[in-house]
């Protein structure tokens, strides 16, 4: 009793004094990140393409002296490299890199899978979060110590999404897993969330998806619901992010309150 005592009296921030980047992050799971790391501490550099969102969000949490946006394009890793290092010239450091931002993709049979919409998705889900992996070991190496956090998916542990998207999700598993075992050698921690499904504008890019989501949603959003909030999510991320997760590495967590432990049965 004297221990959880103590660990609810210090109420200290978790991620005090700490920088993060967080790609994505004017939406859905990365906004819900980027609200609670701030409120836990940490400075923060939202990147991502939609630039009003960003700088509104930016301006919501705390303004210049907190989160900072930057137009930051996945794609591209020269967008990439300067969400990074405006992390340390603004900040002074980078302490977290959340590679978060994604797409839905094709929503179709596998034999109908247009290739162009392949690349595409293959760019930003997959190509865009090991460029955020490889520009983030570049700073975090030379200061021994970080965390990187990938988002995957139930969908990197099961079968169960469009064909493109669980693909590449499962890519993600092995570039955490891979990074993190060569990583440890200079204290970064390379780590993955695997949500299952949460309501966001991500759906309303997959055809009758926001109606399919929000269908799944229960009314209590509880252990029996398969649909959970984005908020729920960002706190497994900070679990990731923070000295809490000190000794964890090359793990996915997956965020779906037992949906997927097993398949639906009878009782
Ligand atoms: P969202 O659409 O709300 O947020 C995604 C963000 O990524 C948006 O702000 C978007 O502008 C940004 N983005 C897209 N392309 C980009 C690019 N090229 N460069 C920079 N930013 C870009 O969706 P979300 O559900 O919050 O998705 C976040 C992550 O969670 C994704 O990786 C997604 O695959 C994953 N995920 C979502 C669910 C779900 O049910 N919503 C489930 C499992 C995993």
């Amino acid at each position: 009793m004297a221990a959880v005592n103590a660990v609810q009296r210090t109420g200290a921030p978790r991620l005090e004094g700490k920088v993060a980047v967080i790609t994505g992050g004017a939406s859905g799971i990365g906004e819900a990140t980027v609200r609670l790391f701030t409120a836990e501490g940490a400075k923060v550099i939202i990147a991502d393409i939609k630039d009003t969102d960003g700088e509104k969000l930016a301006q919501e949490v705390g303004g210049f002296e907190v989160a900072r946006f930057i137009h930051c394009d996945v794609t591209k890793e020269d967008n990439i490299a300067a969400a990074v290092d405006l992390a340390v010239s603004a900040f002074g450091g980078l302490d977290i890199m959340y590679n978060n931002a994604g797409i839905a993709g094709p929503w179709t049979a596998i034999d109908e899978t247009p290739a162009e919409e392949l690349d595409q998705i293959y760019m930003v889900n997959f190509r865009g979060m090991f460029l955020g992996v490889k520009h983030a070991a570049r700073i975090m190496k030379s200061r021994q110590k970080g965390s990187i956090i990938n988002t995957a998916s139930v969908a990197a542990h099961t079968g169960c999404g469009p064909q493109a998207y669980t693909a590449l999700k499962h890519g993600i598993i092995g570039l955490t897993r891979t990074a993190a075992f060569e990583l440890r050698h200079y204290q970064v921690r390379v780590n993955a969330v695997s949500p299952g499904g949460v309501i966001t504008n991500l759906w309303d890019t997959v055809p009758g998806g926001r109606r399919l989501i929000e269908a799944l949603a229960t009314e209590k959003p509880d252990l029996r619901s398969p649909v959970t909030s984005a908020e729920n999510v960002a706190k497994a991320v900070l679990f990731l992010a923070s000295d809490d997760a000190g000794y964890v590495s090359g793990q996915s967590i997956i965020v779906d309150g037992s949906h997927t432990v097993a398949p639906e049965t009878p009782a």
